[in-house]
């Protein structure tokens, strides 16, 4: 195998999160030297996947501390790349401080990322992680869409910094990168929009939003009845391979849905029945909206979410990333199952 050391390294925010990983997984297994943005440096335990794949791969990995709200963070790690895949933002849903925790991070830290992007001669090309939550805000949106399928020309107009805070971070922060790009012409941005994220992690230990779903489909707690909602969700290792592919494709252009069908609670919970039995407790019926509004601020969650949201479906127009990046989505069902499979091996169910 060879080295590729002469290639420009490539830059990759938040490296040790669940997505990230595998995206440096797939960009060292190409043989690139990835710079690799971590919070915390001596947190070895975070990085510990990493440097396996690294040492078991053509690449190479070299690591750097970097804060989202800390000016320049970035400017160091981000020195000779050609390419920087800025996929850092708080993914948080129970926030006690939504400005504080997930709006800042997601807005200044994009601002600050994409400063050192314009200070940086070298670089070329930005792929920053977005979301569909970018595209829609709530359930209830989708009668307002064509059919009821959301594509790339739409945006969020409905979350704000109070209600749908998270929504609210990926619409400005992603708004906020294309109008930075669009006042020069060095360097390219190309978004990728996952829906909802799922199927294994590298990092077997660390915690993070789609884990917790995940698990909550097979270890009781939806057991009495799930909200009844129909969601988009894509496997983490095609949203990887996306953003692999939309860097080193230079004649693609703009956003990305990664969405591979969109499925309720019920559909999911039933691909854990079908491959591992009856041991596992998955959801069998839904719950009563009325009953999840009046429990609503018991359980942690805002009634006008569960107005805007429980009973209601919503679909994404995958089309541009199958003809355009070449994604060949991987079934769901083998994304739940290869996750619930890791949950059985961690004994967390
Ligand atoms: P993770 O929680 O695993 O990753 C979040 C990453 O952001 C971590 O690496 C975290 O670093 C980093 N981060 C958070 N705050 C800061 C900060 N202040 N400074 C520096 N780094 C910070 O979640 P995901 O992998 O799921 O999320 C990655 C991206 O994908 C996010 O942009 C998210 O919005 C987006 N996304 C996720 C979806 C999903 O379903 N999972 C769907 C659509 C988009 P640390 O490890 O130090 O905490």
């Amino acid at each position: 195998m060879n080295k590729n050391n002469s290639q420009h390294p490539v830059l990759v925010t938040g490296a040790t999160g669940y997505i990230a990983g595998w995206v440096v997984k797939y960009l060292l297994e190409k043989g690139h030297t990835v710079h690799a943005t971590v919070r915390d440096i001596s947190d070895n335990d975070k990085k510990s996947h990493l440097d396996k794949i690294a040492g078991d791969c053509d690449g190479e990995i070299k690591y750097f501390e970097a804060d989202l709200l800390k000016p320049g963070s970035y400017k160091e790690a981000m020195a000779d790349c050609q390419f920087v895949f800025h996929i850092a933002s708080p993914f948080i849903m129970d926030s006690k401080d939504p400005q504080k925790e997930i709006i800042d991070p997601a807005l200044d830290g994009t601002k600050n990322v994409l400063k050192s992007v314009n200070e940086t001669d070298s670089v070329k090309r930005v792929v920053l992680t977005s979301s569909v939550a970018a595209i829609y805000g709530d359930g209830i949106d989708s009668k307002n869409v064509p059919n009821g399928i959301f594509d790339e020309t739409m945006w969020n107009t409905s979350s704000t910094p109070t209600m749908g805070e998270y929504s609210y971070s990926k619409t400005v922060a992603e708004k906020e990168a294309w109008r930075i790009c669009e006042e020069q012409n060095r360097w390219d941005l190309i978004t990728i929009n996952p829906s909802f994220v799922l199927g294994p992690a590298l990092n077997t230990k660390a915690d993070f939003e789609s884990k917790k779903f995940a698990l909550q489909l097979g270890n009781g707690d939806l057991k009495s009845g799930a909200p009844d909602i129909t969601m988009g969700m894509v496997d983490v290792r095609d949203v990887a391979d996306a953003h692999v592919k939309a860097c080193f494709n230079e004649s693609i252009k703009g956003r990305f849905i990664l969405s591979s069908e969109s499925l309720s609670l019920l559909d999911a919970g039933l691909f854990i029945k079908e491959k591992f039995g009856d041991k596992y407790p998955v959801p069998t019926r839904n719950a009563p909206k009325f009953i999840i509004w009046l429990m609503a601020p018991f359980i942690g969650i805002k009634r006008n979410f569960v107005s805007r949201n429980i009973g209601y479906k919503v679909d994404f127009d995958n089309t541009k990333s199958i003809n355009e990046l070449n994604i060949k989505y991987r079934p769901i069902s083998q994304a739940i199952t290869d996750f619930f499979q890791q949950f059985i091996d961690e004994k967390l169910v």
